[in-house]
């Protein structure tokens, strides 16, 4: 329902730029202006740079991480794990305490919200309790500022769909959106380019779920040592996302990144953000050639870069005006 919503908001206001663009073309260069015209059309779709922070590897990978971001003027949003932050919770908050940067929640210890074919069987609801709330606790009290969006560890291929209960511990929490949806059909690989939608369903219209998209990188590079699995669909739904073997430089991971970013424009979504996590970042590709070169191509597009607050505050203006 929301997307076919957005997607009529999207059209009726390239149709009134074009219109705009012709009049005020009367007498100038009109096909300089037709081609910007163009150009600012793509740039409906939002870019989201998102990192799962999770491992103790992920604060020196951060400092590197945070320094391409400052120089790209490139905002983004951290998941963290409490357990992570409370390790060392007056260096995160020194580097990641920035107006670019969200600071959102990756749940406290990475135990599973609800099942999942790779990472394992839900935990007690107690338990759930205690990562929802206490990874909450952790981002608001180091940073000082709301944590309004939690992304579940290893994340889901059905979202939160069907699980009221879970939905009813958010909510209590005071979380606005969740970004569970990580996964393809099946628990394939990639997640598709799936859109912002909310609860309604489960009888929690005020949460939304904005999806995270892509593959996880980590298992791009096989740095979970999997060696070969069973990742992917057939018949696939995105078989250009799927590269023929695992990255072996920055610009192999590129690549597949570009088949997103692309694709997104192309397909008119409102958003892309690809699933990162900064301790592999960083083992692959320690001087962040990957981040240079996708920021790169991100601004050469014209991309709207923002946080996932960002893009849960434009999903509900958008209700508000439909
Ligand atoms: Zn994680």
């Amino acid at each position: 329902m929301y997307e076919r919503q957005v997607s009529q908001v999207h059209r009726i206001s390239r149709r009134d730029f074009v219109k705009a663009t012709i009049a005020g073309s009367i007498g100038a260069a009109v096909l300089p202006d037709m081609t910007k015209g163009q150009d600012t059309k793509q740039t409906e779709t939002r870019y989201i740079a998102a990192y799962d922070t999770e491992l103790p590897a992920c604060l020196a990978a951060c400092r590197k991480i945070v320094e391409v971001h400052k120089r790209f003027e490139m905002p983004a949003t951290f998941f963290i794990l409490g357990k992570t932050l409370d390790a060392n919770p007056a260096e995160y908050r020194k580097l990641l305490d920035d107006p670019l940067f969200e600071i959102a929640s990756h749940t406290y210890t990475h135990q599973m919200l609800r099942d999942n074919d790779f990472c394992g069987s839900a935990v007690s609801m107690d338990e759930r309790r205690k990562e929802i709330f206490k990874g909450k606790e952790a981002v608001e009290r180091v940073f000082e500022r709301p944590c309004i969006g939690l992304r579940p560890g290893c994340g889901f291929d059905n979202a939160l769909r069907g699980e009221p209960e879970v939905l009813e511990l958010i909510k209590e929490a005071g979380f606005q959106y969740v970004s569970s949806l990580l996964w393809g059909p099946d628990y394939s690989l990639p997640a598709l380019l799936r859109e912002p939608f909310n609860y309604d369903a489960e009888g929690f219209p005020d949460i939304w779920e904005l999806p995270g998209h892509g593959w996880h990188e980590n298992l791009l590079k096989d740095h979970n040592r999997w060696g070969p699995r069973r990742l992917t669909l057939w018949p696939p739904p995105f078989p250009e996302a799927i590269p023929h073997g695992f990255c072996k430089t920055p610009k192999d991971e590129f690549d597949v990144n570009k088949v997103f970013l692309d694709k997104a424009i192309d397909t008119d979504k409102p958003f892309v953000s690809l699933i990162w996590h900064p301790w592999s970042l960083a083992k692959f590709d320690p001087d962040m050639k990957m981040l240079e070169l996708t920021f790169t191509h991100v601004r050469g597009l014209r991309l709207k870069a923002c946080t996932y607050a960002e893009l849960h505050k434009y999903v509900c203006d958008s209700g508000e005006l439909l």
